[in-house]
């Protein structure tokens, strides 16, 4: 129980998550009932019920209580408010005071209106921490919500470098150099406007005496029309989101310099616009990568997966330690998981395991989808060394991470396949970019 004397005109907020853990006294109160919590509120305290969520397993409990410190902080409007809570560990309720914290969550900057929102305040003793995934979440969703014509790969770029303090710029590639060392990228780019081309980016964070060398590596599209493969409309019209895997891994970084991580840190950013224009890369067309390996187009709406192929064969060249690429890669990955849950690949099994074990402890949920090697046939051109899509209708989000691990060398490597979007829903009504995984990834990386 939290200590009463430093929080001597806030109100408390007690949550017990099992009907036996109720005093006596607050036995009579009615409390009104919601589908997955029932609540009471009055001027001096308010009760929260959670036996509905208590016998979920550990992933859905933790993600329930992000939902409902999302659904009780607007239940609560305005004030300021502690915690105290019966029936669960500490770290339990991080994930309600994270809720609760990104419910106050604005994007108005579009809006000539705006309206000045009373926000409620809330005490923990992990607020500190708190706050930081709070900074960050709110970043990556002010990144993915600002749209194409005013964020571009070189304002993607701009955003990273304000944001990321601790970190020194070590490369910065775009024109010729792009197109002769990271052939992908350029190819992918090419289309687009001068004023949105193509860029390869890498920040470092480097402790003196940290051993493991991560990458990290986002894609960046700032906006996909799909290419000449072009997009139908419905399609198209959330794609200023395709540079969420890139907001995401911006994101995660600064956290893992905010918590000052002992590791030896690379932040790889793919940057582009998949344009249409008669610059633009065409299905059949045949690139060499940066490795070596000749691929063919088998469609230009397939062009995540391109981009981040050159920026995982550099992770490879400069020895990293683990790779993690993020990427709003496959719809494919939607239709099996649907919004919520990130599918993620992996080709070390006691590193999956790791992660699959954090996502649930963090309430961040990622689902593993294998790599499924009988598939890679898919892949087979007959004019180049294989294509970038898969030759069947079945198993998309498979097939992509099967592209990428070719050029994946013997080092270990997760893939997350990610939507980077959320919808309104009754625990909340923010629809827009949302950050996912990295609060499990951020605790992986403390592991490694
Ligand atoms: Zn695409």
């Amino acid at each position: 129980m939290t200590s009463k004397r430093i929080h001597l005109r806030k109100t408390p907020i007690y949550i017990f998550f099992l009907k036996k853990q109720i005093p006596q006294d607050f036995k009579k109160i009615p409390l009104e009932d919601f589908t997955s919590y029932s609540v009471s509120k009055d001027d001096d305290k308010i009760l929260l019920n959670l036996e509905k969520i208590s016998k979920l397993n550990t992933l859905q409990k933790n993600y329930k209580l992000f939902l409902i410190g999302q659904a009780l902080s607007k239940y609560c409007k305005s004030g300021d408010f502690f915690i105290d809570y019966f029936g669960c560990e500490q770290t339990d309720v991080k994930n309600f005071i994270l809720g609760w914290n990104l419910a106050n969550y604005n994007f108005n900057k579009f809006q000539s209106k705006k309206f000045q929102k009373k926000i409620p305040k809330i005490s923990h003793e992990s607020n500190d921490e708190i706050s930081l995934l709070t900074e960050s979440y709110f970043f990556i969703r002010d990144l993915i919500n600002t749209p194409a014509n005013i964020l571009g790969p070189n304002e993607i770029f701009n955003a990273a470098k304000k944001f990321l303090k601790k970190f020194t710029l070590t490369n910065f590639v775009v024109g010729k150099k792009l197109e002769k060392n990271f052939p992908l990228i350029s190819a992918v780019g090419q289309g687009a406007d001068d004023s949105k081309k193509p860029i390869f980016c890498e920040f470092k964070f480097n402790k003196k005496k940290s051993k493991k060398k991560v990458f990290l590596i986002g894609k960046g599209v700032s906006f996909d029309t799909g290419g000449l493969n072009i997009k139908t409309g419905s399609g198209m019209s959330l794609m200023k989101k395709d540079m969420g895997g890139a907001a995401n891994c911006i994101g995660l970084a600064k956290l893992i310099s905010d918590f000052n991580l002992d590791v030896d840190l690379r932040l790889l950013l793919c940057l582009v616009e998949n344009s249409v224009s008669k610059k633009s890369i065409r299905p059949s067309d045949i690139i060499k990568s940066r490795n070596g390996s000749f691929v063919e187009i088998g469609d230009t709406d397939a062009e995540g997966r391109l981009i981040l192929a050159d920026a995982i064969t550099y992770a490879c060249e400069k020895n990293a330690d683990l790779i993690i690429d993020m990427a709003t890669l496959t719809g494919a990955s939607r239709v099996a998981m649907g919004i919520d849950v990130p599918s993620f690949f992996c080709n070390d099994e006691d590193l999956a395991m790791k992660l699959i074990d954090l996502s649930q402890k963090t309430g961040d949920p990622l689902w593993q989808l294998p790599l499924w090697e009988n598939y890679s046939g898919q892949l087979n051109s007959a004019h180049a060394d294989f294509k970038n899509i898969g030759n069947s209708m079945f198993g998309g989000a498979i097939t992509a991470a099967l592209f990428l691990q070719k050029f994946v060398k013997d080092i270990p490597w997760i893939h997350i396949d990610l939507m980077a979007w959320t919808k309104a829903n009754k625990f909340c009504s923010y629809e827009g970019g949302e950050a996912m995984g990295i609060r499990a990834l951020l605790e992986l990386i403390k592991r490694i």
